[in-house]
């Protein structure tokens, strides 16, 4: 999994390396300001896998993802005609959870989070960050069609209705249907 991201995980380590980090923002991009993340199923799974292995799948956290769905209504599509929908924005459940950051590995992080990153050093306030968006196409053109595979083969085995979901209702439904819920 972690050489899927391999190209986001360089880039994001070698603006550290640089001084050109995370470490003085407030976070803006994690929270209902700016943050709309969906994820595939693939993307959900790995998630879901690694909270599985790191014992993090317990009722504080589904509480969490409810609460999360629940205060942003993320369970109410508004849309926008010719089969769109308008994406909501939310805190992410992960945001600030356990430590100062994200709480989900970089191994597994979506891959929207992980192609975001600040354009310069000591940004405080998200006041100059950009998705690296030739860096997540070139991602997906080497991958694409193995992930395609992958995708559909999980809509059908989990019994999927969706193809991208915010982040935390995919999270719940993909644990429901592999009967992990506490
Ligand atoms: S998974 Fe992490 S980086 Fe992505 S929105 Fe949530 S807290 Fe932010
Ligand atoms: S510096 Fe930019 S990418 Fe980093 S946490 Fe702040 S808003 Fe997000």
């Amino acid at each position: 999994m972690e050489n899927r991201r391999e190209n986001l995980i360089h880039e994001m380590k070698s603006l550290e390396s640089k001084g050109v980090s995370c470490s003085n923002c407030s976070g803006k991009c994690c929270t209902f300001m700016a943050n709309s993340m969906q994820t595939t199923p693939l993307e959900t799974v790995e998630v879901v896998n690694w909270l599985k292995e790191q014992g993090r799948i317990d009722q504080d956290l589904i509480d969490k993802l409810k609460k999360c769905i629940a205060d942003f209504r993320l369970d109410v599509e508004i849309s926008t005609g010719r089969n769109s929908s308008f994406r909501r924005t939310y805190t992410c459940p992960f945001f600030k959870d356990q430590s100062l950051g994200c709480s989900i590995a970089p191994e597994v992080k979506p891959y929207g989070c992980l192609g975001f990153n600040p354009k310069k050093a000591n940004i405080v306030d998200g006041e100059d960050c950009i998705s690296n968006i030739e860096l997540l196409n070139e991602r997906d053109l080497m991958f694409s069609a193995l992930e395609q595979t992958e995708n559909a083969k999980l809509v059908k085995e989990l019994g999927l209705s969706w193809e991208k979901f915010p982040f935390p209702n995919a999270l719940l439904d993909v644990m429901e249907r592999k009967d992990l819920l506490p």
